[in-house]
């Protein structure tokens, strides 16, 4: 009876093992398959704009290590939160994943209603670069420096324009640091994305435009439009005589933009880890650095392109800007 017990034990825990190899098997096999079809990087603002230059950029080297096309698609809307939401419901296998910036901290403080929430519902596969800002004005607004710039959005109140990418873009988080600092309410249009917002500026349709160097060097560089400065509190490589809003009296001021790439939750590690390889590649490839390079952007550490340190990242600049857009009231749609 023992006897009979114990073989019927052995070939329960033979079967068991049996069944387990064959999951590890096929779990192992589907990761080392992937990519075995083209990757959709979703976008969340316009093409043309700054997160479309960097993703297309980091787009084409992820591809070459992956073996795989990496397709850039725009998905625009609400700030970047509509890319955001629709990549957090995807298929969590890697064909579908996202690049976002600093609206994946700001959103669920600006949003009542949020459908997903950036530190449960996403994988992380790594940081990509850190882009400064400048504050420009169309060609023919009166005001010839920061100082000028403030005095005159002072004297015209909320008559002066301010285009931004929506609520949750960073170049509204631009524009709303900079009323706080002058103390002054502007009139905010908003559009689907720099590119657009850039044509207005250019048009002459809006005033003031904050935004990403990756989209305002050229523009600076042909004298297409007035700059009054630099957001970081230091001035950059790309622009080193142009002075920094701080230095010219708007003490304090300090905004610089961050991007990262997310997969949906629930992402296999191998496939997350196997993008996080491709990322990091991705960054090594010269084609890509000089292309950022002359944008204005600083590819991050290496430390920074993994999971943890997006993930680490994304919590604390959570916890920075959320309590600050709540003491600001913002309006939420
Ligand atoms: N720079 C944009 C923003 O303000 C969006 C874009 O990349 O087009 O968030």
């Amino acid at each position: 009876m023992v006897r009979k017990h114990a073989v019927l034990m052995a070939s329960c825990v033979r079967l068991a093992v049996g069944a387990l190899g064959v999951a590890l098997g096929s779990a192992a096999a589907a990761s080392d398959a992937f990519p075995s079809k083209p990757i959709v990087l979703v976008v969340p603002f316009a093409a043309g704009g700054p997160t479309d230059v960097v993703a297309r950029a980091l787009g084409q080297a992820m591809s070459k290590d992956l073996g795989q096309s990496v397709v850039v698609e725009n998905r625009l809307g609400a700030g970047g939160t509509v890319a955001a939401a629709f990549v957090a419901r995807a298929q969590p296998d890697g064909y579908t994943i996202l690049i976002h910036h600093n609206g994946m901290a700001t959103a669920p403080a600006l949003y009542k209603k949020l459908s997903y929430d950036p530190l449960k519902d996403f994988d992380y596969i790594g940081q990509v670069a850190d882009v400064p800002m400048t504050m420009l004005g169309k060609k023919d607004l009166p005001p010839n420096n920061a100082a000028e710039l403030v005095k005159y959005v002072k004297d015209n109140k909320d008559k002066v324009t301010l285009a931004n990418a929506g609520l949750g873009a960073v170049s509204q988080l631009c524009g709303l640091l900079f009323e706080e600092a002058v103390g002054v309410k502007m009139t905010a249009i908003p559009y689907q994305g720099t590119g657009p917002a850039m044509t207005a500026l250019l048009g002459g349709q809006v005033d003031l435009l904050c935004d990403q160097t990756t989209s305002t060097l050229p523009q600076i560089a042909a004298h297409r439009v007035k700059m009054y400065g630099v957001t970081t509190p230091a001035r950059i490589k790309a622009l080193p005589n142009s002075p920094t809003l701080d230095e010219q009296g708007v003490k304090g001021f300090s905004m610089k933009v961050w991007h990262g790439v997310y997969a949906p939750k629930g992402t296999p590690p191998a496939v997350t880890a196997r993008l996080t390889k491709a990322l990091q590649q991705g960054l090594k490839d010269p084609v890509v650095a000089k292309r950022l390079d002359e944008l204005g952007a600083e590819i991050v550490p290496v430390e920074k392109q993994t999971p943890a340190g997006l993930q680490t990242w994304l919590k604390a600049e959570s916890g920075k800007w959320q309590p600050l857009l709540k003491t600001m009231k913002v309006e939420a749609p």
